[in-house]
């Protein structure tokens, strides 16, 4: 060796050593020996490192290739599976809020720290509230703020509805097609991207509010449910994203006179229980029943199903809602109301029924999926970040393998909300929104609720 390598040998070796010291590492946080679970196509990379910088993901590389790079904080997965942070798609506040309605900034502040403690140690990364008081709009423009410890937060603004005799809080009504149009604009003014329809919507503002929506390029998502609009006609309308697998059920009984025909235990018995609230659990009973009438194999929820293929619509579920009340979940949410959701006086024969509506409930489900009407994660209760693993399950439970759970409960909803740019994958990009399982739910669907580490943004939360 001469004189001159030997000198840049040297000077190499005051640089390499010097910069370590003086210049950032080049990432923020690596996350190594991990296996990384790939929700486009349900497969597991083994062996893997997560480079994050900026709060992103940087790149996916070969655990081999990450060896040599310096990032200042090094989080060893030990083989253990690493999944996107989860999307919850069908929030309310409420469910945080409770019935306050006056949000001074360090009520905001409370309230989103509660926000986030319900949802990022269970994983969910990202939320969208779907209908809540206009009173609370300030508070919804304060968390849609980016922050690296509460989830990113998308909101709705009110459920819009036509002027009818119920005032339900969230709901906000539309008198005519320029009321329809000017919410819609005051809405996305006030910073939502996002809209929901409710069924108490009559087609004279719904056609106007998706208008305005589509010119504004605003997501609509809908409740679409009683005689006022049928799901088919939503559709003509422009809706792609209905909510609560259970209003299929409301739909099919409604559109066919032959289910009618067909389903005099459900007229007999249990068609009042929808409206008067008189029995004990009666709007849970009534829904269940109408899937009990309706039969596993009705071929009004098939052509629904059909329809909802062909004109790329996604559902998003909510079975939790559902089966918690019926002894079917790992965590049950106490009654809310009487009349409403009192299911634990039911006889146990009455339960009975209700689980089995359930299972044609959730057979109705599997048979979306099978079809390929994307399904999506939604919460839309109690407990929220409890609520959207037990969803999960209960997705699981119906039939689907869990990696296509994931993908329900990450990229599905990205997409739906127009933000899989941004998250709802581990891709080079997106932001570094991820969760690590101490026990593989694609081994144990149940260690879901095993212990997990959830970073946001690529921040570890405690
Ligand atoms: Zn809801």
């Amino acid at each position: 060796m001469d004189l001159r390598s030997q000198l840049l040998g040297a000077l190499g070796a005051i640089l390499l050593g010097a910069l370590p010291c003086a210049a950032r590492p080049h990432y923020d946080t690596a996350i190594v020996h991990a296996r990384v679970l790939d929700v486009r196509t349900g497969r597991v990379r083994e062996n893997a490192s997560i480079l994050i910088r900026d709060g992103r993901i940087a790149d996916v590389v070969a655990d081999g290739a990450a060896a040599g790079v310096s990032a200042g904080h090094t989080i060893d997965a030990a083989g253990r599976l690493v999944t996107p942070g989860l999307v919850d798609v069908h929030f309310h506040s409420g469910e945080i809020v409770g019935d306050s309605l006056t949000m001074r900034p360090d009520s905001i502040r409370a309230y989103r720290r509660r926000l986030s403690d319900v949802y990022l140690p269970f994983g969910v990364t990202t939320v969208r509230s779907c209908g809540d008081d206009e009173r609370w709009i300030p508070m919804l423009q304060a968390w849609m703020k980016d922050a690296r410890d509460a989830p990113d937060f998308y909101a709705c603004g009110a459920a819009i509805v036509s002027p009818n005799e119920r005032n339900f809080p969230g709901h906000v009504a539309v008198n005519g097609p320029d009321s329809a149009r000017a919410k819609v604009r005051q809405y996305h003014d006030a910073g939502f991207r996002h809209l929901k329809v409710y069924w108490r919507l009559r087609e004279a503002e719904f056609g106007p509010v998706m208008d305005e929506a589509r010119r504004l390029g605003m997501n609509v998502v809908g409740h679409v449910d009683y005689k006022v609009l049928g799901i088919h006609r939503a559709m003509e309308l422009g809706l792609r994203q209905f909510e609560h697998a259970y209003t299929l059920g409301v739909d099919a009984i409604d559109s066919t006179g032959y289910e009618y025909d067909n389903g005099q235990v459900f007229v007999d018995h249990y068609a009042s229980y929808i409206h008067d609230n008189q029995v004990p659990g009666s709007f849970f009973i009534s829904r269940m029943e109408m899937f009990n009438t309706l039969g596993p194999a009705s071929p009004a929820l098939a052509r629904l199903g059909d329809d909802l293929r062909a004109h790329g619509a996604g559902v998003t579920p909510t079975l939790h809602v559902f089966a918690q009340r019926f002894g079917l979940t790992w965590f049950a949410t106490p009654s809310r109301k009487p009349g409403y959701d009192d299911t634990e006086v039911l006889a146990d024969s009455a339960l009975a029924r209700c689980r089995a509506g359930y299972r044609i409930l959730a057979g109705t489900v599997k048979r979306l999926y099978d079809a390929g009407v994307p399904l999506t994660v939604g919460s839309d209760w109690a407990d929220p970040g409890k609520a959207c693993l037990s969803e999960m399950l209960l997705l699981h439970e119906c039939g689907i393998a869990m990696p296509a759970v994931f993908t329900a409960a990450t990229l599905n909803g990205a997409r739906e909300m127009g933000i899989a740019a941004d998250t709802g994958a581990i891709e080079k990009g997106l932001k570094a929104n991820l969760v690590i399982f101490d026990a593989d739910p694609l081994v144990d669907p149940t260690n879901l609720l095993g212990r997990r580490t959830v970073l946001k943004d690529g921040v570890l939360q405690r």
